[in-house]
């Protein structure tokens, strides 16, 4: 950016992707759904406005989808196999590749909010279960307790596959949903960001870890291209890097944010098993919300002061 010029704002949030059946969508549902999603991006685009950063920006947006138990993410976590809440999230910027990553956290109110103390204030970009719990009691973070993370729908979820070795997503009867949420944001100084917290996957046993916490899985975000976050099955956007891929094919080969997004999603992502969807934001304030399932819930306010929110394609 020349000094004083100003870059246009931009943000994008999501609240998972997925099978969804839009005959399972009740009117009342789908209103709370895009209630929470306007209230999360206005919170994160009212920081852009007051000239706040862009990692301030995601990180507002994406406490108050943790804060809501619509989402699997903070308060609305799935379950594990052990009938507890173990949360994963990331922080990242991209105008110094600053980075900071929980993993495994249990209690802790605001995932991405611990995540971005890591980045600031412990020396290291990924912390872990009972570690991470320590450092968060040191940084005095919010701590609640396992009633706050109690969730019926969820426990019904979770007991339809206690104690066997099957692994969900979270779901309804017929749908399969990936409920992590995430926000990606353009400043006023032209700084990138990106955060993504979730709860995983229902019933997962042996500390398994998503894509959600992964620097380049999940969640990346670099001046030079652009600012990422994904929503779904973790294990192949780990395989296939996806976030960090949408930069690589931006910054070597010279591609669009949409064109690489494109490519990412549709084509890199499939072979894997890689259902799921992403939300970029690009230096120019370009957005781009993709998904190659049925749906995403999303929303974004442009730089033209534009919001949209929506589930379907
Ligand atoms: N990507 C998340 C994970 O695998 C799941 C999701 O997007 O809901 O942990």
């Amino acid at each position: 950016m020349m000094p004083g010029a100003k870059s246009p704002l931009a943000i994008a949030v999501h609240g998972g992707a997925g099978t969804l059946d839009p005959a399972l969508m009740t009117p009342d549902k789908e209103a709370a759904y895009r209630a929470a999603l306007g209230r999360a991006v206005r919170s994160g685009h009212q920081v852009l406005l007051a000239g706040g950063s862009s990692l301030d920006a995601v990180e507002a947006a994406v406490r108050v989808l943790e804060d809501s138990p619509l989402f699997n993410a903070g308060r609305g976590s799935v379950f594990n196999a052990q009938g507890l809440h173990e949360m994963d999230a990331a922080v990242m910027r991209g105008s110094d590749l600053g980075t900071g990553a929980v993993a495994g956290v249990q209690n802790v109110k605001n995932p991405v909010s611990l995540a971005r103390r890591v980045m600031e204030r412990s020396g290291h970009v990924l912390l872990s279960g009972r570690g991470a719990f320590e450092f968060a009691h040191q940084q005095r973070v919010e701590l609640e307790d396992d009633a706050y993370f109690f969730d019926q729908l969820r426990h019904d979820q979770w007991q339809e596959v206690r104690g066997t070795a099957a692994v969900r997503l979270d779901h309804s009867e017929g749908e399969k949903k990936f409920g992590t949420v995430g926000a990606v944001a353009l400043d006023a100084h032209g700084n990138l960001a990106a955060a993504t917290s979730t709860g995983g996957m229902t019933n997962k046993r042996w500390g398994r870890i998503g894509d959600s916490p992964v620097p380049g899985a999940g969640t990346y975000a670099n001046n030079a291209t652009c600012a990422v976050s994904c929503t779904g099955n973790g294990e192949a956007f780990l395989r296939a890097v996806a976030a960090h891929d949408v930069h690589a094919l931006m910054a070597y080969k010279g591609l669009s944010l949409q064109e690489a997004v494109r490519t990412v999603v549709h084509e890199k992502l499939p072979p894997l098993d890689g259902e799921g969807g992403l939300i970029a934001v690009d230096r120019q304030g370009h957005l781009v919300l993709d998904f190659n399932c049925t749906g995403m819930y999303r929303a974004s306010i442009n730089a033209q002061g534009v919001e949209q929110a929506a589930i379907f394609r």
